[in-house]
C-alpha cells in the first residue's frame, strides 16, 4: 500500500477520533474537556477543579518530551500524518480541488490555476463554499473540547447569551478559510514554531525524508543542481529525472537536494518514485528511513542511550501524573485561621478559624468534622449540607481545657489533626493538620 493511502486511512481514523471523542463520557465526566465557564479540567473521565490541576504540569512535560522524543525518533512525523493542517491540506487541495473538481492533478501541485478561464472561476468559488461548510464544522468540534456538547447545543438555543462562542467558532471558520486556502503550506514554512524547532532535534539517527544518492545519483552541488537530465549521468545512477517527486511535492521543493525545512514528511514523492521506479521493477529512491541506514549503510538502533532518556522521562511522567490523579481527594478543603491569635477564658483556649468546603461531587452531603486528638474539641461547628458542586464557608472554633505545654516567653504552636467527612458516607473524607496557637505561661494565670 502507498504511504499516501496509509496517510488517508490515518486522517480518516484521527478525523473520527477528534470527533467522537467528545462525547464519550466516563462516570459523568469527558474524556477531555477544558471547561472555562465551569472552571473545569476533565481528564480520561475524571474532573478536577482549577485548584486541583496538579496534574496538569505533568501532563504538559509528558506533552513536550512526547514531542521531542517524536521528533528525535520519528522526524516530521506529525507534519505529515497528524497535523490538522496537512490533513485540512489534503481535503481541501486533493479531495475538493483535485479530485471533486478536477482543478488541478493530484499529481502535479506546482501549476497555477488558471483564472482566465471562467469554469475556474466557478469551480474556486464552489471549493471555497465546500471548505468554508467544512471550516465551520471544525471550528465546532474544536469548540466541544472547551464546552462540552450538551451545553454547546443548548447554548445555541440562545445564541445573543453565547455571544463569545458564537464568535469564536466564527473567528476560527475564517481563520481556516484564509489559512488552508491561501496560506498553504507557507503555514508550515513560515509561521509553524514546529517547523523551526524540529531540525535541532535531528541526527543521523532519525527516520527521515531521504533520498539514496548511492542508487539514485548527486543531482545537486554545492546547492546548485548540476545534473539536468539523464544523459548526464556517467555511471549507473538510477533516477531518471523524471521530476515525478518534484511535481507533486506539496512544498515545491525537490528532495533531491537533501532534506529542507519545508518538507513535511507526506511522502508524496517517495509514492511518484515508486511508480516510476516500479515501471522499471525497482524500488523508490525517495526512503522513510535515516540517513544512517539509507546511506550510510548503518543501523539505527531504537534503544539509543538518547532515547532511552526520553523514555523513561516520558514513563515519569506518566507515572506521576497517574500518582497524583490517585490523590485527587473527595472534596475540597481551604482552612484558614482568622486574625484573631487566640482567646483564653479562665482556662480555656480557643482559636477561630474560616473553613471552605467545596462539594465536587455530583451528590448532596452533609460535611461534619472529628478531631483526632483528644486534647482539643470542637466549640462552634456546624455541619454544612452542600448540594453537588456546591462551595460554602464557616466558621470553626477549636477549644481545649488542659494544660498544654508552653514557655514563659513565647506562645507554642501545636498541630490538630482533623477529619471532615460526609455523614451520608464515611468513606468520603479529607483529612488536615491545624495549626493551633497556644499562649505563653504568663497569660494563662
Ligand atoms: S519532499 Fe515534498 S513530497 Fe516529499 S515528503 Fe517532503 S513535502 Fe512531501
Ligand atoms: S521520481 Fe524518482 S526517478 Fe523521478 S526524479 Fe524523482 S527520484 Fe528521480
Amino acid at each position: 500500500m502507498s504511504f499516501s493511502k496509509k496517510r488517508y486511512f490515518t486522517y480518516l481514523f484521527i478525523t473520527i477520533i477528534v470527533f467522537v471523542m467528545p462525547f464519550i463520557k466516563i462516570n459523568g465526566n469527558h474524556l477531555l474537556l477544558l471547561s472555562f465557564d465551569k472552571m473545569q479540567f476533565h481528564f480520561l473521565g475524571l474532573a478536577f477543579n482549577m485548584n486541583e490541576l496538579y496534574v496538569m504540569p505533568f501532563l504538559l512535560m509528558f506533552l513536550f518530551i512526547g514531542i521531542f522524543a517524536m521528533t528525535s525518533i520519528f522526524g516530521r512525523v506529525w507534519c505529515g500524518w497528524a497535523c490538522p493542517q496537512t490533513i485540512f491540506r489534503v481535503i481541501y487541495r486533493d479531495l475538493i480541488e483535485s479530485k471533486i473538481l478536477g482543478l488541478r492533478r493530484i499529481k502535479n501541485k506546482q501549476k497555477e490555476l488558471d483564472y482566465s478561464k471562467n469554469s475556474t472561476k466557478i469551480k474556486k468559488y464552489i471549493s471555497l463554499f465546500l471548505w468554508g461548510i467544512i471550516s465551520l464544522l471544525a471550528s465546532i468540534n474544536f469548540m466541544w473540547y472547551f464546552v462540552p456538547p450538551e451545553d454547546f447545543f443548548l447554548y445555541l438555543q440562545n445564541p445573543l447569551e453565547h455571544f463569545f462562542m458564537i464568535m469564536f467558532i466564527l473567528s476560527t471558520a475564517l481563520f481556516l478559510i484564509y489559512d488552508i486556502v491561501f496560506m498553504k503550506e507557507d503555514f508550515c514554512t513560515f509561521a509553524c514554531p514546529y517547523s523551526r524547532i524540529q531540525s535541532t532535534l535531528y541526527d543521523n539517527n532519525t527516520k527521515q525524508v531521504v533520498y539514496n544518492t548511492n542508487r539514485g545519483g548527486e543531482i545537486y552541488q554545492n546547492s546548485e543542481k548540476s545534473i539536468l537530465n539523464i544523459k548526464q549521468w556517467s555511471g549507473n545512477e538510477e533516477c531518471t529525472t523524471c521530476e515525478a517527486c518534484v511535481k507533486i511535492c506539496p512544498t515545491h521543493i525537490d528532495i533531491r537536494k537533501g532534506l529542507q525545512v519545508e518538507c513535511i514528511n507526506c511522502l508524496e514523492c517517495s509514492d511518484a518514485c515508486s511508480t516510476v521506479m516500479g515501471k522499471l521493477g525497482k524500488k523508490s529512491l525517495i526512503y522513510w528511513e535515516s540517513t544512517n541506514e539509507v546511506i550510510n549503510n548503518k543501523l539505527s538502533p531504537l534503544f539509543s542511550l538518547k532515547n532511552l532518556v526520553y523514555i523513561v522521562s516520558l514513563f515519569l511522567c506518566l507515572a506521576f501524573a497517574l500518582y497524583f490523579t490517585g490523590e485527587k481527594e473527595d472534596f475540597l478543603v481551604n482552612i484558614n485561621k482568622t486574625t484573631k491569635l487566640y482567646g483564653i477564658k479562665e482556662n480555656t483556649v480557643t482559636n477561630n478559624y474560616v473553613l471552605t468546603i467545596h462539594n465536587t461531587n455530583k451528590k448532596e452531603y452533609t460535611f461534619d468534622i472529628e478531631i483526632l486528638d483528644s486534647s482539643f474539641k470542637i466549640k462552634r461547628y456546624r455541619p454544612l449540607k452542600l448540594q453537588g458542586k456546591q462551595r460554602l464557608k464557616t466558621v470553626l472554633i477549636l477549644q481545649t481545657s488542659k494544660a498544654l505545654k508552653t514557655t514563659n516567653k513565647k506562645d507554642s504552636a501545636y498541630k490538630v489533626k482533623i477529619n471532615i467527612y460526609a455523614k451520608e458516607n464515611k468513606e468520603i473524607k479529607v483529612q488536615r493538620e491545624l495549626s493551633f496557637i497556644y499562649p505563653r505561661k504568663d497569660l494563662l494565670k
